[in-house]
């Protein structure tokens, strides 16, 4: 996929491309490595309904970015099947036009608990990618990875339900931990090979300042490669368009593709064209901003278009944020960072 040249960029000349949007910041798990329970648990005070941004807001944001040359709008939290009548939301988004003419990617990433249940009607709706995140077959893992009773088997129903109302492209994200879930990655790749499905596996990050984040729990995207490679021999494929995240392989025997997400140990800051609405609408430019700057309060003040715009492109005009290229930096460090779940995974 081939992109138009985009009308602006930041200060490191990176367009804008890819709107990232949290719809809630609550979840049904509680993965240790994004909202672990002896922080997310009953007591933690979530947004209160007011301060999230309406269907209404969120689509005007919306467009205003696809104005700009936003191609890719991505719904996600928290847990994006949690909102109630999101669907209503994908049928106003998935209206909006590029300058071009053509339609935006609308995307999702969900923990697929719901799944199951709401397939064919994100598909009614006009949701046209789907990422489902599941982090290991057996229950066991699963259970220790997600801090949940949620069963794999809700998951994988939720895939085949989309699979089944012709949800595509359906990704599969795995986060891998080392020591808790790193026997995992080949009875992933099994399962999925010849299915159609492209799990990509993600090494654990440093977001947010919750999950009590150590180097030497991650387990590096040639470690994960490599150990694919023992059991299944991968090909090298060229990337389906400049930025794009996951570094993509092919079973040489046919049997499909994954993807490894090196976001640690192989920065793809130089590339990064994506801005992300938190739930209660603030910007953020980097998923390891500490600060927003807010979209709500100029929405509800009844700005007019040209000035929430101005206010955009000036944000994004002055990005420079390249925080993975610099992680090593004990400098860099910020003492508190934003939580995924609120900005927007
Ligand atoms: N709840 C949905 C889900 O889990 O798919 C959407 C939100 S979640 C924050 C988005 C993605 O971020 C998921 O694929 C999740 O695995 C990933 N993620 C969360 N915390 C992470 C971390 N510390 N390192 C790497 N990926 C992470
Ligand atoms: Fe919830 Fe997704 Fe975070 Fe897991 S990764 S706790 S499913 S928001
Ligand atoms: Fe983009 Fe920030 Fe991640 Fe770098 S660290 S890839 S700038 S979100």
């Amino acid at each position: 996929m081939s992109h138009p040249p985009s009308p602006f960029v930041d200060t490191l000349l990176r367009p804008l491309r890819d709107l990232r949007i949290s719809l809630t910041d609550r979840c049904n798990l509680r993965c240790t490595y994004c909202m672990p329970r002896e922080v997310f648990g009953k007591d933690f005070v979530f947004l209160p309904r007011a301060q999230l941004l309406s269907f209404e807001e969120i689509e005007r944001v919306a467009r205003l970015f696809v104005g700009l040359g936003v191609r890719k709008l991505r719904l996600s939290g928290g847990e994006p099947l949690l909102r109630h009548g999101v669907e209503r939301l994908i049928e106003k988004l998935a209206k909006l036009q590029c300058p071009d003419g053509q339609g935006v990617e609308l995307a999702m990433t969900t923990n697929g608990v719901l799944l199951a249940k709401k397939a064919q009607t994100l598909k009614d709706a006009g949701l046209t990618r789907l990422t489902v995140s599941l982090d290991g077959l057996a229950d066991a893992t699963f259970k220790l990875m997600s801090d949940s009773a949620a069963t794999v088997s809700s998951v994988l129903d939720g895939i085949a339900a989309a699979q089944a109302v012709g949800l595509a492209p359906i990704k599969v994200n795995t986060v891998i931990k080392r020591g808790v879930n790193e026997h995992e990655i080949i009875p992933l790749v099994r399962h999925f090979r010849h299915s159609g499905i492209i799990v990509r596996f993600i090494e654990f990050m440093d977001v947010g300042s919750t999950n009590g984040w150590e180097m030497d729990q991650v387990v590096s995207a040639r470690e994960i490669l490599d150990r694919i490679n023992q059991e299944y021999p991968l090909q090298a494929i060229a990337a389906n368009y400049s930025g794009e995240v996951a570094k993509r392989w092919a079973h040489q025997d046919g049997g499909g593709e994954i993807g490894v997400i090196a976001s640690v140990t192989g920065a793809f800051c130089s590339d990064c064209s994506r801005i992300r609405l938190s739930t209660d609408g603030k910007l953020y430019t980097c998923l390891f901003a500490t600060h927003g700057v807010d979209l709500r309060d100029p929405l509800r003040r009844q700005c007019s278009d040209g000035t929430l715009t101005r206010l955009i492109e000036n944000t994004w005009a002055q990005r420079s944020d390249r925080y993975s290229q610099l992680r090593r930096a004990a400098t860099l460090r910020p003492s508190r960072k934003i939580e995924m779940s609120y900005i927007g995974g």
